[in-house]
């Protein structure tokens, strides 16, 4: 029998969020906590399995599978994961410990590559058979879909795209690199530069942030032969058109071949449903990802 809910869990460097997900993609519970910074591993996980029973407790149904979204990189084949803005857990086995205490068939994929998915079942690039889609939030990352197939990479860390160096000499990366859009352009780097949040972020820094955004996805869409690219997350979210105007124009000014002509940067569809969405595609389709039955 093919699950019918699922308990979709998001993990972020900002938030933790749980939700009951029907096999029609509606949210049907959320529950969600800070992720509290230098927190060790096992406070960590607590956190995430109390708000699991929160979730559980408010909605009528049972969960039959679990999705998880988490921030990369992570050893899908080992089901660890070392989220680059989660100091606490390093080659953390979450798949084995959720499996454990809930009982339930877990599946796990990057949050960003879960968010490509919600975005195509769902959201802004609904029957779109390729597409970038990417969050700007704390971090930045990315899904690509090419010819209807989610893409994994050798270790399942494709899309990546907070990593290409858009600023050659800039900012320090936290994966050691020199000028990658995270560096540049996340909520963490924009809160470095100004000395504010990033909802705080003048004109300025949302036109830059926007001009850099595009100039990374110019490339991706250049290489895959892309003419769409959804954008979710807090930051780009907040920023809003201007934000939107900027990366436009960016990539417009960054592609010249004929066949990335019409591409197109466009906000989710899903807003901030997106994420428990595609924890929800990740755990309703197992077979495209590790699981743990
Ligand atoms: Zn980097």
């Amino acid at each position: 029998m093919s699950a019918t809910t699922c308990l979709a869990i998001d993990i972020g460097g900002t938030k933790l969020a749980v939700g009951l997900v029907s096999s029609e993609g509606r949210l049907l519970t959320r529950q969600q906590a800070p992720t509290t910074r230098g927190a060790d591993a096992e406070t960590l996980l607590g956190k995430v399995l109390a708000l699991s029973e929160q979730a559980c407790a408010s909605a009528a149904q049972r969960p039959d599978v679990v999705g998880v979204g988490c921030g990369g990189p992570m050893d899908p084949l080992a089901g660890t994961v070392s989220p680059l803005n989660i100091p606490g857990w390093r080659a953390f086995p979450l798949v084995d410990r959720l499996h454990e205490a809930l009982g339930l068939p877990v599946s796990l994929d990057n949050d960003a590559k879960a968010l490509a998915l919600a975005e195509g079942w769902l959201g802004a690039a609904c029957h779109a058979e390729s597409y970038l889609a990417m969050v700007v939030s704390t971090g930045v990352g990315g899904g690509i879909v090419l010819d209807g197939r989610l893409l994994d990479g050798r270790l399942g860390n494709a899309g990546h795209i907070g990593h290409l160096v858009v600023v050659p000499d800039g900012r320090l990366c936290t994966c050691g690199v020199h000028g990658c859009l995270e560096a540049e352009a996340s909520g963490t780097a924009i809160q470095a530069i100004t000395g504010r949040p990033a909802k705080e972020a003048p004109s300025a820094i949302i036109e830059r942030t926007g001009q850099l955004v595009g100039r990374a996805v110019a490339s991706v869409v250049t290489l895959l032969d892309l003419d769409l690219c959804v954008v979710a997350g807090s930051v780009a979210l907040g920023f809003g058109q201007p934000f939107f105007d900027a990366a436009q124009r960016s990539l417009r000014e960054h592609t010249g071949l004929d066949f990335t002509r019409g591409a197109a940067i466009v906000p989710a569809g899903l807003g901030d449903e997106g994420p428990l969405i595609g924890a929800a595609a990740v755990g309703f389709a197992p077979s495209r990802t590790l699981e743990r039955a």
